[in-house]
């Protein structure tokens, strides 16, 4: 059973959600990787909360091996706004609550 069309189409809602409803930055495959994409968010939305995944972990929608998408978040209350949203949408979540570690979204079963 193939789950990604499913999820990539919740993943997308909750990403649109995200930036239509709420005051959250959010953006699918933002700069080439952790560090480039929390400098460009930093530069471009000071400011501002924000969720992101980058190039590197888009290829998780292409990779049959990675089951977990990783999303890294500016603070722990836009964390928890995205985690919420997500679970209202669907998506399972994987994720330890702790702030280094980036939200994990189960796109694999
Ligand atoms: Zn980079």
């Amino acid at each position: 059973m193939e789950l990604i069309p499913v999820i990539r189409e919740k993943v997308d809602r909750l990403f649109e959600f995200l930036e239509e409803r709420t005051g959250i930055v959010a953006e699918q495959n933002w700069t080439c990787c952790l560090s480039c994409g929390i400098a460009a968010m930093q530069k471009e939305h000071p400011g501002k909360p924000y969720v992101f995944y980058h190039a590197q972990d888009n290829e998780t929608w292409y990779n049959p091996n990675r089951k977990i998408l990783l999303v890294e978040f500016s603070d722990y209350s836009t964390a928890a706004d995205f985690c919420n949203a997500a679970l209202d949408i669907g998506i399972e979540l994987d994720w330890s609550g702790r702030m280094s570690e980036r939200i994990g979204l189960v796109v694999r079963q």
